[in-house]
């Protein structure tokens, strides 16, 4: 049996008996499983991170996502949005604490004002930093229009999580409507890999009604869209949300997490040279969380600069850590606590993923 598992990990391409069989391999077999995605970073992406400096510039939302905590219908949080001038001044924090990235996050709200807003603050920025400061989107569902007005106002990478790849699944975390439509999902990032964007999908770990057979064939559509960056996490349930009276069927917390460390294995095996992310999700079960995803394959971390009085109103699940290393003596903190899994964090670099250079040749 121990042997079967060694013949999965040589072998070129994984099906999806193969995955499964990895998702739910234990004990020497795991360990296995996580020597070689360590032994495929080192080779393909090296013993290095990149950072994001994460600014979660609004917690409103137009949407009722059944799991997530700034829901529309969540009537017990405080909504903010901030500034434009304040956006501008954390992003200018990480330019010039070399973070080289930031990744502009929040509720998902259409319309003009946003995507000229939006538009607006990529130029500043952009131009403030001199065109160094690499920008990722994670603004949710847009029309193509906008997306590409603001790749051609300089963002150059775009996260949306598909959430789930099971269309059924999908409509028992979402409301039944057109605003909340697995299409429209996969539509927008059609349209973001088709606009040029470095493009980034990914899935919450532990859903409620999620089985093993749907992570697999989550992780094959990542293979087969062709993703350049992935972002995964385990689900972590928030108390003021639907979904939490589906709490009784969820695996334990330290399975999820165990889950989600198998995922980034795997991912990384099957596509070597793409961007992933070490989940703050994942830092909310472990403190040492993201340091076991870096170790396990993960290169990417999003340190989260949002000024510390609105980091808890961006609560998404229970327990999200308040990390406010908006400070810049927290650099050195972060250094030695990356240092832990012997890994360089590299300051001033975009850190894109070098998959997309070879995908774009290729068309
Ligand atoms: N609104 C945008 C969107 O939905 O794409 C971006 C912000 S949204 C808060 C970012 C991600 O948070 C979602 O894609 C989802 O995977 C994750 N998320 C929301 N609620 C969560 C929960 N309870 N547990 C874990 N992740 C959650
Ligand atoms: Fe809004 Fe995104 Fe949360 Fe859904 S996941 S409710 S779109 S912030």
């Amino acid at each position: 049996m121990y042997c079967y598992i060694k013949d999965i990990l040589e072998k070129e391409i994984l099906t999806k008996s193969d995955i499964i069989k990895l998702l739910r391999c234990e004990g020497k077999e795991k360990e296995e499983l996580f020597a070689k995605s360590a032994e495929i970073k080192e080779k393909y992406i090296g013993s290095k991170v990149w950072l994001r400096g994460l600014i979660e510039f609004s917690n409103i939302c137009g949407k009722d996502c059944l799991y997530c905590g700034i829901r529309k219908g969540n009537r017990n949080i405080q909504r903010y949005n901030l500034s434009d001038e304040e956006i501008i001044n954390v992003a200018m924090f990480a330019y010039k604490n070399n973070y080289g990235s930031i990744a502009l996050q929040s509720g998902e709200l259409e319309g003009n004002n946003v995507a000229v807003r939006v538009e607006k603050l990529i130029r500043n920025i952009k131009e403030l930093s001199e065109g160094k400061l690499g920008i990722t989107l994670s603004v949710g569902e847009q029309k193509p229009g906008v997306y590409k007005r603001w790749f051609e106002a300089g963002a150059h990478r775009y996260l949306l999580r598909i959430e789930t790849t099971n269309e059924s699944l999908y409509a028992k975390i979402h409301p039944n409507d057109e605003m909340h439509s697995f299409g429209k999902r996969l539509d927008c990032l059609k349209s973001l890999q088709d606009i040029g964007y470095q493009t980034g999908t990914g899935v919450m770990i532990g859903l409620p009604f999620q089985t093993i057979d749907n992570l697999a064939d989550d992780l094959l559509f990542m293979k087969n869209f062709d993703i350049d960056m992935c972002g995964m996490g385990p689900y972590i349930e928030h108390a003021d949300t639907p979904l939490i009276h589906a709490s009784g069927s969820l695996l334990p917390l330290n399975q999820r997490f165990d889950l989600t460390l198998k995922m980034i294995a795997i991912i990384r095996i099957m596509m070597k040279d793409i961007n992933i992310v070490a989940s703050t999700a994942l830092q909310t079960i472990d403190p040492t969380g993201r340091e076991k995803a870096i170790k396990t394959g993960a290169n990417i971390i999003m340190p989260n600069i949002t000024p510390a009085k609105y980091q808890s109103s961006y609560k998404l699940y229970d327990n999200k850590p308040c990390t406010e290393e908006f400070a810049e003596d927290c650099q050195n903190d972060f250094e030695t606590k990356i240092s832990i899994a012997n890994t360089k964090v590299v300051y001033g670099e975009w850190g894109d993923s070098s998959h997309y250079d070879k995908r774009v040749e290729k068309t």
